[in-house]
């Protein structure tokens, strides 16, 4: 096995691996005595998808959304971004209520896997992940204690995450690759970094900068693939995890017009000696201004 990447991403319990035929025991439900618990000591980091499901539950922007909702960190030494749902000073999770979660249908990933730890193993002559799981037994959690044996697979199935494992499973390979490239990567500039943010969590201005004349005279794409990504965020999500490979890793998937750097170099120079000789000429003036005052 090469590198492992793991959900949720801080936990430090490693117990033995299991697979999706292994059978826990475990049973959480709304009578038990640690209701809540969970949702009270929340460290919730959130993918893509997830916020997709979540600023459109609430309708509203994914901007919006990460300055209510989320908080920034940093997944790794290189500082690649990442964001986590915003709790209380103590811990709490903001979507929990008395009745338990009030995003429920849309709750994220993380949520949707405890207590098991997902891990996605790829061996180093195959492009096929390995999904493994572990189980994450914390003290507050009495749903271990329940009486219900149950297989992995269907646990999972019960939490609905077939979509949700679909849908993650690009950005965690861009997340498996860029780790397990180790320094043959590097460390990418800051630049690439704020377009990872924006291609992964703050869709909708990674929309406006994928409609903009620059980005249009930069790639040679259809006018039939942009009409797709002004309307579908899970098409504009997939786009950017390709758009991120190619700026990463250099995998040139995505067809850039010919010259398009130096025509962008070029453009920059004429509008710095536009700018330029607009500055002579106010300079020139206010000078024919003085002479013409001394006369
Ligand atoms: S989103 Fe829902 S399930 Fe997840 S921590 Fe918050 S309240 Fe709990
Ligand atoms: S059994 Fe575990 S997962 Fe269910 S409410 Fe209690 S602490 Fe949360």
């Amino acid at each position: 096995m090469s590198e492992s990447f793991d959900i949720p991403f801080t936990s430090d319990v490693v117990p033995s691996m299991l697979s999706a035929d292994s059978t826990i025991k475990f049973r959480c439900h709304k009578g038990i005595s640690c209701f809540n618990a969970c949702c009270k000591q929340a460290d919730i980091t959130l993918t893509p998808y997830d916020i997709i499901r979540l600023k459109k539950r609430f309708d509203i922007s994914s901007g919006e959304f990460l300055k209510k909702h989320t908080v920034p960190f940093e997944m790794d030494a290189d500082k690649v971004p990442g964001v986590k749902m915003k709790t209380t000073d103590e811990g709490a999770c903001l979507f929990m209520t008395e009745e338990g979660c009030s995003v429920y249908e849309d709750r994220p990933t993380s949520c949707r896997y405890y207590p098991l730890g997902h891990l996605a193993l790829r061996h180093k002559d195959t492009a096929e992940d390995e999904a493994h799981y572990v189980l994450i037994e914390e003290p507050h959690c009495k749903g271990h204690l329940e009486d219900r044996e149950i297989q992995i697979r269907d646990y999972l199935a019960e939490q609905d995450v077939a979509m949700f494992k679909e849908m993650n499973r690009e950005w965690l390979q861009l997340i498996l690759k860029k780790k397990s490239g180790g320094p043959s990567v590097g460390k990418p500039p800051e630049s690439s970094l704020q377009l990872y943010f924006m291609a992964c969590f703050d869709m909708d201005r990674f929309r406006r900068f994928v409609m903009s004349d620059a980005f249009k005279k930069s790639y040679d794409l259809p006018d039939t693939t942009y009409e797709v990504l002004q309307q579908d965020d899970i098409a504009l999500m997939k786009f950017g995890f390709q758009l991120m490979r190619q700026v990463l890793f250099a995998e040139n998937t995505m067809p850039q017009h010919e010259q398009a750097w130096e025509k962008r170099s070029q453009e920059r120079e004429e509008v710095w000696n536009a700018r330029r000789e607009v500055e002579m000429a106010r300079y020139k003036k206010s000078e024919d201004d003085k002479y013409k005052n001394d006369v």
